[in-house]
C-alpha cells in the first residue's frame, strides 16, 4: 500500500508512557507503543519522535517553584523519556539516535537539522529530548518546531482521546468529534487539542497535525497509510 507521508514527527505524551498510572515507566505500555512505532517504521516512513515529560514533571503545575527552574526540570524529564523510548525501540530491533536541545554531550549529541536528517536517511528513528530547550514552551511546540525544521510532512499527535471534539467527551455524552478542522477554528474556539504556540507554528508553515488515540498503537501505521484515524487539522 502506498504511503501518504514520507517523513513524520510523532509526539508521544509523557503520561502515555506511564500506562494506567500515568506516572513513571510502565513496561507493557511502552512495549505496546514502541511496537506500534516499529510497525509504522517497517512501512518505510521516516520517523522523528518527541516525547513529553508529564509522567515525571510539568513546569506549569509545579506549585511555588520559580517557573523557569520548574521548566528546566520538565525538560530534563523529557530527556529521560527520550532515552527510555530509544532504548525500548532498540530492544525491539529498531535503530535509533537520540538528540537533545540542551547540550549534554555525555548523554546524547545536540540536535542539528543535518544530523537528524542523516540519521533518518540511515533508517534510524530520531528521538528528540529536551523540548525546545526553552522555558515557557511545551513538547507540543517542540514537536511542531522539529517537524518544520526537518521538513516533515505531518505532525502526529498521539493522545489519550481519539480526536478533537467540540466539547470534552468525558463530560458531555453529546460531544461531537471532528474528522477535519482548520487551525483557525482551533485557535478561535480555543479547542483543547494543543497549545496556541504549536497551532500557530503549524498553521504558518502549512504543517498538518493528525490527532489520534495511542490506546491502539497500530493507529500510527494506519495513519501513515492515509487512514484518518482521528482528526486532521490543516490550513
Ligand atoms: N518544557 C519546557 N520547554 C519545552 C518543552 C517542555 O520548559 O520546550 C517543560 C515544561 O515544564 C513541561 C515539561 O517540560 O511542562 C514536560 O513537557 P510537556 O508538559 O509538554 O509534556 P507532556 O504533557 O506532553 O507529557
Amino acid at each position: 500500500m502506498a504511503l501518504k507521508y514520507k517523513r513524520i514527527l510523532l509526539k508521544i505524551s509523557g503520561e502515555a508512557l506511564g500506562g494506567e498510572k500515568g506516572m513513571g515507566f510502565d513496561e507493557p505500555t511502552m512495549d505496546a507503543i514502541c511496537g506500534g512505532v516499529k510497525k509504522a517504521h517497517e512501512l518505510g516512513v521516516q520517523i522523528g519522535i518527541v516525547v513529553g515529560g508529564g509522567n515525571f514533571w510539568r513546569g506549569r503545575s509545579s506549585g511555588k517553584m520559580e517557573r523557569t527552574l520548574a521548566d528546566k526540570i520538565g525538560m530534563l524529564a523529557t530527556v529521560m523519556n527520550a532515552l527510555a523510548v530509544s532504548d525500548k525501540l532498540e530492544q525491539l530491533g529498531v535503530p535509533t539516535e537520540v538528540f537533545t536541545s540542551i547540550t549534554m554531550p555525555q548523554v546524547a549529541p545536540a540536535f542539528t537539522r543535518k544530523d537528524a536528517l542523516r540519521a533518518m536517511d540511515e533508517g534510524k528513528i530520531a528521538v528528540f529530548g529536551g523540548g525546545t530547550g526553552n522555558p515557557f514552551f511545551s513538547t507540543d511546540t517542540a514537536t511542531a518546531l522539529r517537524a518544520v525544521e526537518v521538513s516533515a510532512d505531518v505532525m502526529f499527535k498521539a493522545t489519550m482521546v481519539d480526536g478533537v471534539y467540540d466539547k470534552d467527551p468525558h463530560k458531555y455524552p453529546d460531544a461531537k468529534k471532528y474528522d477535519t478542522l482548520t487551525f483557525t477554528k482551533v485557535l478561535e474556539d480555543q479547542l483543547a487539542v494543543m497549545d496556541g504556540t504549536a497551532a500557530t507554528l503549524c498553521r504558518d508553515n502549512k504543517l498538518p497535525i493528525l490527532v489520534f488515540d495511542l490506546a491502539d498503537p497500530d493507529n500510527i501505521a494506519r495513519a501513515v497509510q492515509g487512514e484518518n484515524v482521528g482528526t486532521l487539522v490543516y490550513e
